[in-house]
């Protein structure tokens, strides 16, 4: 798919060694500063696909965060679609076989100058297709926040702005919703924990390796889905995710059937782009540029309201969000997570982020084995996602920046982390 472009080689020292300690992130001992609401109903079907085993409850012992037991099992970038659990593989049979998903082709986007996903036979503004890279709003996505409301939400990470981002979040009491790698969760794991256990925040599904999702097979995006909500479980003491966010606002009918029928993953996206992930890029935005688009926008009209597309990617993309919080705080718009402003639960097991996860009865195509579902013995590799090459032209109601580029910190961890006592370097490719 894209042809990746390495333009940019970022070596930072991370402080994400691991913190081996006994296994106690039993869902029973996970401690949240907030509710929050931001899992899935405790008993949807799709809990079923990442128990561990069989007893009535999800009550397993999830290795520390970090350790060597939680890293173990995960796939390198990108995840092989023929070496994932079977569960989820019988799960997307299951739903093909019941019609459930739209046989769309997959779209290819080979064009660095211009990566906007292309179709072949379809037309991907038809609403049997409705690319949102084309601007289609399907109805079940999130385009908009409620009137009067803005819905805070950051993507990409953890990444290299996560520290600055959350000490601001945290200082000033922000509730946010976090779109996050699944490969940057495993390699920047204390970040994570932080994110999830000190902020007011959510964690959401932002795929695993950052592709254009519409140009992947139905058992690639299977992939993507499944080893990111698999490591958020993981790490959350059993919660499963209830929302994504695709990587450069890349998604249509195809990918939406398998996020919500496979994973009961709902689609949020944006209604403006602070353009933030390209501060650092040459050409890119400005401070200046961003500070009078935020001003433009939280001044302006509070219908609809507000869902901006900002970063966790840099110090300058957070200090971005650092600038305008002023303006929003005294502007009068309602302040919640992307995911509370549905007002439902941001997980689909557990009420909020204080309740106990609990399992799910139902059965969504397989039947469930007690095979672990993180048996896979692929060891957690490096990764560079596919760069993402820049300007688009779709989307163009909305944004384009998630198109561009964000998914560019992908984080190459070497397993010296260990050797260097307790910094990894993370390597990020821009696109
Ligand atoms: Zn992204």
């Amino acid at each position: 798919m894209v042809l990746p472009v390495l333009s940019a080689l970022l070596v930072l020292p991370f402080l994400v060694l691991a913190h081996p300690t006994p296994n106690s992130d039993g869902p029973e001992v996970v401690k949240r500063s907030l509710p929050s609401r931001w899992y899935q109903e405790r008993g949807h079907p799709v809990e079923k696909l990442f128990m561990r085993q069989t007893e009535p409850t999800d009550g397993v012992n999830y290795p520390a965060i970090g350790s060597p037991q939680w890293s173990q099992g995960y796939p390198p970038v990108p995840p092989d679609p023929t070496q994932m659990p079977q569960e989820w593989t019988n799960a997307l049979n299951a739903a093909v076989n019941a019609g459930k998903i739209p046989n769309i082709p997959p779209s290819t986007s080979t064009n660095p100058q211009n990566p906007t996903p292309v179709y072949e036979g379809v037309n991907p503004g038809d609403p049997s297709v409705c690319s949102a890279s084309y601007g289609c709003r399907a109805p079940g996505d999130i385009w908009d926040a409620p009137n009067g409301t803005i819905g805070i939400s950051f993507d990409d990470g953890p990444s290299l702005g996560s520290d600055l981002l959350y000490t601001f979040l945290e200082g000033n009491k922000i509730p946010s919703t976090h779109f996050m790698i699944g490969t940057n969760i495993l390699n920047n794991p204390t970040l994570f924990s932080r994110a999830f256990q000190e902020l007011h925040s959510d964690i959401a599904v932002h795929t695993w390796s950052h592709r254009y999702m519409t140009t992947l097979s139905n058992a690639e995006v299977v992939a993507e889905f499944g080893w990111t909500m698999e490591i958020i479980k993981n790490s959350t003491g059993g919660r499963l995710p209830r929302y994504w966010r695709p990587p450069y606002g890349d998604t249509d009918n195809r990918v939406r059937a398998i996020a919500s029928e496979v994973f009961g993953l709902q689609t949020i996206i944006w209604n403006h782009d602070t353009l933030d992930w390209s501060l650092t890029t040459q050409g890119g935005t400005t401070a200046e540029a961003i500070n009078a688009s935020m001003t433009q926008w939280l001044t302006g009209p509070k219908s609809p309201g507000l869902l901006i597309l900002e970063h966790e990617l840099t110090d300058n993309s957070a200090q971005a969000f650092i600038d305008a919080y002023p303006l929003i705080s005294t502007t009068g718009w309602n302040i919640l997570s992307t995911a509370q402003m549905e007002g439902q639960t941001v997980y689909l097991n557990s009420k909020d982020g204080l309740s106990p996860v609990q399992p799910f009865n139902g059965v969504l195509g397989a039947q469930y084995s007690n095979t672990p579902t993180t048996s896979s013995t692929v060891v957690p590799s490096s990764t560079a996602p596919p760069p993402a090459p820049s300007n688009t032209t779709a989307n163009s109601n909305t944004s384009q920046s998630d198109k561009n580029k964000n998914g560019s910190t992908q984080s190459f961890v070497s397993k010296l982390a260990g050797v260097l006592g307790g910094m990894i370097l993370t390597v990020a490719f821009y696109a």
